[in-house]
């Protein structure tokens, strides 16, 4: 076939586009592998995010390359499918067109079916300047801030002669004690106790304080009861001070202000501060400003975290062809967990399979069936060789947990490659107690304010040099 009849056929091939790399959108692309159709997968990121074990990114477990495998790598052996890098920040419904910007360069992309699956971002509750003090988890970039706001910590510590201060900065708090502020509480104390033990010369690492603390009024929320007191247990038998129906009214570098809800119910309760340098924010998400978007041009309604109602076949009100998956839609009472973006995105590919290959069969469009999410459990590691595990009314706590976690975790991660150089990570972690990515630079901890001082429309004046994200800076006299 001559090229030009190539693009012939290509033009006349149903298009689907897929917005987002993720669970929802890579697993619909790859779905739809054996489909007649032209796929084309826009994200604004080159890989594919393996979110659940950002935590150990952040706490030197795991590099970010073992967790984020390229998506072009992954897709480059599936010939209907091709990447676009680039951030959708316009959806034109009646157009049918996506529009989306890598730079300055700005692509427009029509579609026959689109799938949405731009996840969600951290949400601060209306209080986004927090950001600045507590970064969240949801990216490689916020990892990689966090392993060196943690790390750098230690060594301003280690440069301190003033008690205080160094209290301060040996303070580490996780606000949201959902399954990531669970695994990351976890493994900050694990590092400070274990793997930096003995490598500072003027304090101990093992004197760090690690509070976790959430304004509810138990661990694991969605999780059954004896599991979330299993792993409050065994947070606790770890040093880490749990402090719950604790909520958090303002924050800044130094620490937060934390008033403590009375258990009765009633508004006012005592105000207190916390001083600790290092803040993790694990407690909200909101979807993708996308949803939005969509809701305005379809009518369907969003909801408090911004996510779309869809229909039972996760599509848009009056738009079969718009399909909306994962962490962006709701649907009864779904959780935001990777198997609901994963089975939401291949029910989407399998339905746009079928309708296609049953007008190429000059047969009548099947009705479609409404998606049913199979819950596959929920788990969440606590410690090494600790975790807990909820499938269905079994639950299991402890190493056992831990060995399902471990295994589930391999299973999902995407390439071969990754699997095994993950292992390799984990055993010289969980059996050593060192850990291979403890690797901290200034810029990573500074990119965040640069961005926004860089991206500011006047900036007056050059930033403060802040000593919470300048590590190594201050000397010891
Ligand atoms: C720290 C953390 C730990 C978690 N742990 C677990 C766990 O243990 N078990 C579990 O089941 N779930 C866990 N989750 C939830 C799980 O990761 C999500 O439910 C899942 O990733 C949702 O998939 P998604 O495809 O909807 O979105 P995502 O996986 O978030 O993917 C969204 C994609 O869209 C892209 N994107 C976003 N906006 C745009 C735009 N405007 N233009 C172009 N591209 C865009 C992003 O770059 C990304 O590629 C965790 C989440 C986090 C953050």
């Amino acid at each position: 076939m001559s090229p030009s009849n190539t693009l012939a056929a290509r033009v006349h091939r149903h298009h689907v586009v897929i917005i987002g790399s993720g669970f929802g959108g890579l697993f619909a692309a790859k779905q739809l592998r054996k489909a007649n159709v032209d796929v084309t997968l826009i994200a604004k990121t080159t890989h594919h995010l393996f979110q659940p074990l950002l935590y150990q990114v952040a706490t030197g477990i795991l590099s970010e390359g073992e967790i984020a495998p390229s998506t072009r790598m992954i897709l480059k052996d599936q010939h209907n499918a091709s990447v676009i890098l680039g951030e959708v920040n316009s959806i034109d419904l009646e157009n049918k067109v996506v529009t989306s910007q890598f730079l300055e360069r700005i692509t427009e992309t029509g579609y026959d079916s689109l799938i949405v699956a731009a996840g969600a971002g951290q949400s601060y509750f209306g209080n986004d300047h927090f950001a600045e003090y507590a970064p969240g988890m949801k990216t490689i970039d916020d990892a990689l801030e966090l392993r060196g706001r943690i790390i750098g910590a230690f060594d301003q510590a280690e440069l301190s002669t003033d008690p205080e201060e160094i209290e301060r900065l040996l303070t580490f708090v996780v606000v949201g004690a959902g399954p990531t502020g669970v695994e990351m509480a976890g493994q900050i104390a694990e590092l400070a106790t274990k793997t930096l033990d003995g490598t500072y010369r003027h304090i101990d690492s093992r004197s760090a304080k690690i509070i976790l603390l959430d304004a509810a009024p138990k661990v694991l929320p969605p999780f059954a009861d004896s599991l979330g007191q299993a792993a409050a247990k065994r947070l606790t038998k770890m040093g880490v001070d749990i402090q719950l129906g604790a909520m958090v009214t303002d924050l800044d570098a130094n620490g937060l202000t934390v008033e403590d809800l009375p258990l009765d119910g009633r508004e006012g309760g005592t105000v207190r501060r916390i001083s600790a340098r290092t803040k993790v924010w694990s407690a909200g998400v909101a979807a993708s400003p996308l949803g939005k978007t969509l809701a305005a041009q379809s009518g369907a309604e969003i909801d408090r975290a911004g996510r779309v109602l869809v229909n039972p076949d996760l599509t848009l009100p009056g738009h079969p062809e718009v399909f909306v998956v994962g962490d962006m839609m709701s649907l009864g009472k779904l959780p935001g967990v990777a198997q609901v973006a994963i089975q939401g995105g291949r029910y989407a590919a399998r339905v746009i399979e079928d309708g296609v290959e049953a007008v190429r069969a000059g047969k009548t469009v099947p009705e479609r069936t409404p998606f049913k999410y199979f819950d596959k459990g929920s788990m969440a590691t606590v410690s090494r060789f600790s975790a807990v595990a909820q499938v269905g009314p079994i639950k299991v706590t402890g190493f056992i947990a831990w060995v399902m976690w471990l295994l589930v975790h391999l299973l999902y991660i995407v390439g071969f490659r990754s699997r095994l150089t993950t292992v390799i990570s984990w055993l010289t972690a969980f059996f050593s107690r060192g850990r291979g990515q403890l690797a901290i630079t200034e810029q990573q901890v500074d990119a965040r304010r640069a961005m926004v001082y860089f991206t500011a429309p006047e900036p007056a004046t050059a930033p403060e040099p802040e000593s919470a994200t300048r590590p190594l800076q201050e000397s010891r006299p």
